[in-house]
C-alpha cells in the first residue's frame, strides 16, 4: 500500500488513475483547482477509505502533511482550446507546478511521475515518433504554451533526478479518449461524439487528412501504473500506434452512433500537427505494455458515456 498524491486528480486522466490506484489498495490524495477538472469525475470516490480531495492550484506552493510515496503531476489544461484560453495558467502549471511538485517529492523521498505529452514532438518530421526524437515545436505559436511547458517539465524532472537523486518517471501521453472527457473539452473525439449525438454537423478542421493515433483511457491507465511501478527514468511513449485520419475518425463516429449528421470543414488551427503516431517499442520492452482496445470498441464505450451523461 502506498500513499499517492495526484495533481489534476479531478481531471480526465487523474480521476481514472485515482480509481486504479484505490482499487489496488493505495491511498490517494487528489489535488485539483477545478479549472478544467470536475467534482463529478470523483464524486463516486467521496467516502471511499483512503481517498481525500483538496481544491488547490499547484502553481502555488504545495505542501502535504504526512508520508507520501509517490507524486503524479497530471494537473494542466490539456485540450488545445483550453490552453489557448488559459495560456498563462498552462505555462505556470507546467513550469512552477512541476517545480513545486518535484520539491514535494524530494522532501518526502517520493517517486515522481510527470505527465508529459506527444506535443513535445510538435509537428514531427520523424514518423512514427520514438522517444529519442527531439521534436519540431514552434515556441512562440499558440500551442507553444503547452508544448514548451511540458518540455520544460521534462527538463526539470531530469534535473531533479540527476541533481537530487529523485526517483522520477516521464511519460509522453499520446491522444487519449474515453469516459469523463468534458462534452465541451474541444478535443476531436469528444467533439465528434457530442456533435453526432446532437445531430449537429461534425467539425472537421482542414481537409481531415491529418492523422492521430487514439488510445482508450483504460489502456493508457494500465500503462501509467506499469510505468509508475517500473524503475525507468527516461521518457516512455504511451499511446495506441493505430493511426487514423481525422476524416476516417469522423466516419467511424457517424457509423457507431448511427447519426445522420453531416461533415463540415472548418479552418485548420495554427501549427496543427499533420501526423502523429507513437513508436511504443520502449513501452513494450520495458513495461510489457501495449494497448488492447481498438478504436471502434473504444468509441462505442465513449458514446455510451456521453449518451448517459447528457
Ligand atoms: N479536430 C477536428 N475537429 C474538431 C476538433 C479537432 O478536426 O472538432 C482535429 C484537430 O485539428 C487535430 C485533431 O483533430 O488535427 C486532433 O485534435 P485534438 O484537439 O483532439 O488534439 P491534438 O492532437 O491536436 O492535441
Amino acid at each position: 500500500m502506498a500513499r499517492v498524491v495526484i495533481t489534476g486528480g479531478a481531471g480526465f486522466l487523474g480521476s481514472h488513475l485515482a480509481d486504479a490506484l484505490l482499487a489496488r489498495g493505495d491511498h490517494v490524495l487528489a489535488i485539483d483547482n477545478l479549472i478544467t477538472g470536475a467534482r463529478t469525475n470523483i464524486e463516486h470516490l467521496f467516502g471511499t477509505p483512503g481517498f481525500t480531495f483538496v481544491e488547490q492550484d499547484v502553481s502555488n506552493f504545495v505542501w502535504v502533511a504526512g508520508d507520501v510515496d509517490a507524486v503524479l503531476h497530471f494537473a494542466s489544461p490539456a485540450s488545445p482550446i483550453d490552453y489557448l484560453e488559459m495560456p498563462i495558467q498552462t505555462l505556470k502549471v507546467g513550469s512552477l507546478g512541476t517545480h513545486n511538485t518535484l520539491g514535494l517529492a524530494k522532501a518526502k523521498g517520493a517517486t515522481y511521475l510527470i505527465a508529459s505529452t506527444s506535443e513535445v514532438y510538435g509537428d514531427p518530421l520523424v514518423h512514427p515518433q520514438p522517444e529519442d526524437y527531439w521534436g519540431n515545436v514552434n515556441p512562440v505559436g499558440p500551442r507553444g504554451v503547452y508544448d514548451e511547458a511540458k518540455r520544460f517539465s521534462e527538463a526539470m524532472t531530469m534535473a531533479y533526478h540527476r541533481a537530487h537523486g529523485v526517483d522520477t518517471r516521464i511519460v509522453r501521453i499520446f491522444n487519449t479518449y474515453g469516459p469523463r472527457m468534458r462534452p465541451d473539452d474541444g478535443r476531436v473525439i469528444s467533439n465528434f461524439v457530442v456533435q453526432a449525438l446532437r445531430g449537429e454537423s461534425l467539425t472537421v478542421y482542414g481537409d481531415g487528412s491529418q492523422t492521430r493515433s487514439f488510445c482508450f483511457v483504460d489502456d493508457e491507465i494500465r500503462g501509467l501504473v506499469a510505468l509508475l511501478d517500473s524503475g525507468e527514468h527516461d521518457p516512455v511513449n504511451l499511446g495506441n500506434p493505430n493511426e487514423f485520419t481525422i476524416l476516417e475518425l469522423a466516419e467511424l463516429v457517424l457509423d457507431v452512433t448511427g447519426s445522420s449528421s453531416t461533415i463540415e470543414h472548418h479552418p485548420l488551427p495554427t501549427d496543427d500537427p499533420t501526423q502523429r503516431k507513437p513508436d511504443i517499442t520502449r513501452a513494450r520492452q520495458i513495461l510489457g505494455w501495449e494497448p488492447h482496445v481498438d478504436l471502434r470498441t473504444g468509441i462505442e464505450k465513449t458514446v455510451e458515456y456521453f449518451r448517459s451523461a447528457s
